[in-house]
């Protein structure tokens, strides 16, 4: 399907995927099947009502991410009921002209409807001391995590609205879901190397060790691999290694199988184990980046002394910048690294029966819900 670019912003009310029984119009009564998250191992299937007004987005797919699968085991705290989902691509199918959005990075003129696009998860608020000077925002709500209400403001539903000051960014037709679906780990990890390297990210041919081989170690290691440089990654689960082999990269069982100490080290394992075990890993003034512990498992000791005297460098990332998404969707579109490899979980979400399948375990590699 090419994308429409409606001149009028017209209102499209055909949806041919909301439910079973085909094509309806959008009345004030149509409402969704959604995923509700209700507290920790409490997701149920709930029906909630399409917004009559605002932007509308129909979700092509989702992906599952570790912090879902935190969220629903009690390990991180969000309000609810929630709407689970942030790493959400789909196209625009209804524009109004208020509609607020903006599309890329500002150079990338005005979304459409029938544009396929990612959603940033985070919106600026709009009322703290950031969005008053018109600098980042101090508090994001986002989508599939802290948005209150009840509407549509999550990934896991066939539609999702779009609030005013939402970034979208256009994802090229011929990017299959199972390379777009990474694109928004990929913006985070990202991220976290422009604060530590510069809008560069990986300087040209560093090699870098990965530890852990989840969503976001097989994006940091196509980062690496991207700049150039070797990817090793260690990772304790055989089916995960044989996935990084398979992938193109060199990878261990253990640290202790690690040749030598490493000027870059991304810590992508999620456990504070990790993190004390990378800061052994970093040569001399080495960079850590720290983007696996979302989650507070507690603490680890460490000897500061090891930075201090090695000049380590450690840098931990929670924000995702708008300026990342774009080049992450470029690089997931063009990488060599065969990452459709990587999705071993499609959810179909017409015929998931029990929304907590999706939590069930974690994937061996990325999970994804698909709509239509
Ligand atoms: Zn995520
Ligand atoms: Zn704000």
């Amino acid at each position: 399907m090419q994308p429409q670019h409606a001149a009028s912003h017209e209102v499209q009310l055909t949806v041919s995927s909301i439910n079973a029984s085909g094509p309806q119009e959008l009345s004030s009564r149509t409402t969704v099947r959604v995923v509700e998250l209700h507290g920790p191992g409490s997701v149920r299937a709930a029906e909630r009502v399409v917004p009559n007004g605002g932007a509308l987005l129909q979700v092509e797919t989702t992906g599952v991410c570790g912090t879902d699968h935190h969220i629903y085991a009690g390990r991180l705290t969000v309000p609810t009921p929630q709407l689970l989902g942030h790493e959400v691509i789909g196209r625009i199918m209804r524009l109004p002209d208020d509609h607020g959005l903006v599309l890329g990075d500002d150079a990338d003129g005005a979304p459409g409807v029938g544009d396929r696009v990612l959603v940033a998860p985070g919106v600026p608020c709009g009322d703290c001391e950031g969005c008053a000077r018109a600098e980042r925002c101090l508090d994001r709500p986002c989508y599939g995590l802290t948005m209150l209400g009840d509407g549509l403001t999550g990934g896991f539903a066939p539609l999702m609205e779009l609030h005013a000051g939402t970034r979208v960014f256009r994802v090229p037709e011929d990017t299959p879901r199972e390379r777009a679906v990474f694109a928004e780990p990929l913006a985070c990890v990202l991220s976290a190397l422009r604060k530590a390297f510069g809008p560069g990210y990986v300087p040209e041919g560093m090699d870098g060790l990965v530890l852990g081989f989840g969503a976001i170690g097989i994006v940091a290691a196509t980062a690496i691999a991207a700049a150039g440089g070797r990817a090793t990654v260690v990772e304790r689960d055989p089916g995960r290694r044989a996935l990084a082999q398979e992938l193109g990269f060199a990878a261990v069982a253990d640290t202790s199988a690690v040749p030598h100490r490493m000027a870059l080290v991304v810590d992508a394992a999620g456990t504070p184990t990790a993190f004390a075990a990378a800061l052994d890993l970093l040569a001399w003034s080495g960079t850590l980046i720290e983007i696996g512990n979302f989650a507070d498992l507690g603490p680890i000791p460490i000897k500061p002394s090891e930075i201090c005297l090695r000049d380590l460098r450690i840098v931990g990332s929670g924000e995702t910048f708008y300026e990342d998404f774009a080049p992450a969707i470029r690089l997931v579109s063009e990488t060599p690294v065969e990452l459709p490899r990587a999705i071993t979980d499609v959810h179909a979400f017409a015929a998931l029966e029990d929304p907590a399948e999706l939590f069930a375990a974690p994937a061996a590699g990325k999970a994804l819900v698909a709509f239509a």
